[in-house]
């Protein structure tokens, strides 16, 4: 028998499980379809069990400073195995919640992958589904470039499988998820080389930003190797990875090699045409404001709309869409402008608005620039002394703050109140008269000349 609901949601990730979850409290009847893990991306393979290591690795960090606040401590061995038992049963944990959540939200968890039948009935499970509205939350996967060997490599999914610390790694990739591992595999114990096709780590990231995180993984001991591509990957006799470049060096004997080259769209196996639902160039699903697909009553949200990949991004973008179609709020939808993220790197990387680059671009001579570097009060103690930069990117007369950076320690749990600071217009003058709060890194954003 057919069964029907006001909304089903393909994909019980971040975006899919937020969207049933706010539909339902609005008292709408829903379904979530899901063909893996509930949680998604988010919870199994990304954000939860990174922080679990990248806190691991800022402990290595901490460990290697101790004895230069006095502390008679060496850092001793790390236990891979033990700390990942413990984070997959943490993760584990999260999984079992979000399935007895389901339960007593009244929402209905179906095991299986959707497919369209048509634009409003999916197969899924051996049984026909259909809902006035489904929202296409299927989130991406990480992409293995097309040369030989590409298999012997792994990629963030396989990193979480690790079971122990590899010696000598590979990373290629010079985004998020490349200088977040090399980061916490250098911290806790391998010898890290990172391949970049092009010059730089983060390419669209504020200058300030992606040289000062160069400078303190080369200060870490990480090797980076600029415009460099692997051409292809073989195994060697004794088990060891050889890499080829594609001017013809070989690399030999790594243990690992990690694919960190972007992530792809989870929209092939989807039957979308049979929905009559469009997709962009790259597989993507594209939306309009509202998170409207091609089709009246199909909606995208979180990574598989191709922009913005975060999950509170794409949580945000599920509590208006439910809040739009059950809560009696038409206007309701999410504003894609000054969204804050934090690169979980070490030292970590906070940041919201446009970069410096950016704001020449498009305001030319309005904008000013306010910037500082200094070493945080931590660090004139240690002899591993971690630089912090901060930059503020004001336009106009008025220096509207649209722009804020920081690399360095403590970034990452500093910026999310300047970002509410600036969603609401703040100045720089509005920076000024705001109180430092004293003896922190984050009382330099309000004292800047
Ligand atoms: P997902 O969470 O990927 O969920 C999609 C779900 O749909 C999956 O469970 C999948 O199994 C299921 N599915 C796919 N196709 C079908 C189908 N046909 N039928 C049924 N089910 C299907 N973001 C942050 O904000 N902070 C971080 O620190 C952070 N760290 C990250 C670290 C890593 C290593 C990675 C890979 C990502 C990280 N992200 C982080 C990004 C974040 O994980 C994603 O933005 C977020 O998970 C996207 O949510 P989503 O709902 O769009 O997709
Ligand atoms: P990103 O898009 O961040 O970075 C991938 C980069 O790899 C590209 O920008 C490109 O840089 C480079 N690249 C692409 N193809 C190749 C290739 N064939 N060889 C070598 N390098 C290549 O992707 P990630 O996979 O790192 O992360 C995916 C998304 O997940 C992120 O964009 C982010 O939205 C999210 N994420 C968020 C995190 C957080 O919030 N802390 C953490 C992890 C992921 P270039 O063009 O400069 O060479």
């Amino acid at each position: 028998m057919k069964k029907h609901y006001d909304l089903i949601a393909i994909g019980a990730g971040s975006g899919g499980l937020s969207i049933a979850e706010h539909a339902a409290q609005h008292g709408a009847s829903c379904a979530v379809v899901e063909s893996g893990r509930l949680g998604g991306t988010c919870v199994n393979v990304g954000c939860v069990p990174k922080k679990v290591m990248w806190n691991a690795a800022m402990l290595a960090h901490a460990l290697r400073d101790a004895p230069d606040y006095a502390f008679e401590v060496s850092r001793g061995d790390f236990d891979w195995a033990t700390l990942k038992r413990k984070r997959d049963a943490y993760v584990g944990n999260i999984n079992d919640w979000y399935e007895t959540y389901l339960k007593d939200s009244d929402i209905d968890l179906i095991r299986g992958h959707a497919r369209f039948l048509d634009a409003h009935t999916l197969r899924a499970d051996g049984q026909a589904l259909s809902a006035e509205h489904i929202v296409i939350a299927p989130g991406t996967r990480p992409i293995l470039p097309d040369i030989p060997g590409a298999r012997l490599g792994i990629t963030s999914d396989g990193f979480f499988e690790l079971r122990e610390v590899p010696r000598r790694v590979a990373i290629a990739g010079s985004g998020y998820i490349a200088v977040e591992l090399a980061g916490v595999l250098n911290a806790l114990g391998a010898e890290v080389s990172l391949f970049l096709r092009n010059q730089h780590l983060l390419r669209e990231f504020d200058a300030m930003l992606r040289e000062g995180l160069m400078e303190a993984m080369l200060d870490d001991g990480i090797n980076i190797l600029p415009m460099t591509r692997i051409a292809a990957v073989s195994r060697e006799n004794d088990d060891k990875l050889r890499l080829e470049l594609d001017n013809g060096q070989l690399l030999a004997d790594y243990d690992q090699l990690i694919w960190a080259i972007g992530r792809e769209p989870n929209a092939d196996r989807l039957d979308l045409a049979k929905a009559g639902v469009e997709t962009d160039s790259r597989g993507f699903v594209p939306v309009d404001g509202w998170q409207n697909t091609s089709v009246p009553g199909i909606y995208a949200l979180g990574d598989i709309i191709g922009k913005a990949q975060l999950t509170p991004v794409a949580i945000a973008a599920a509590r208006r869409l439910g809040d739009r179609l059950f809560g009696n709020q038409p206007e309701r939808r999410l504003d894609y402008d000054l969204i804050p993220s934090v690169v979980f790197s070490h030292p970590p990387i906070a940041t919201v608005g446009l970069s410096e680059d950016e704001a020449r671009a498009r305001h030319g001579d309005a904008v000013r620039i306010y910037q500082s570097r200094f070493t945080p009060m931590y660090h004139a103690f240690t002899r591993h002394p971690v630089k912090v930069s901060m930059k503020l990117v004001t336009v106009g007369a008025r220096e509207k703050v649209v722009g804020c950076h920081v690399i360095g320690m403590g970034a990452d749990e500093m910026l999310q109140g300047f970002a509410v600071a600036m969603r609401m217009g703040a100045t720089k003058r509005d920076f000024d008269d705001t109180i430092a709060i004293h003896p922190t890194g984050a009382e330099e954003l309000v004292t800047m000349r």
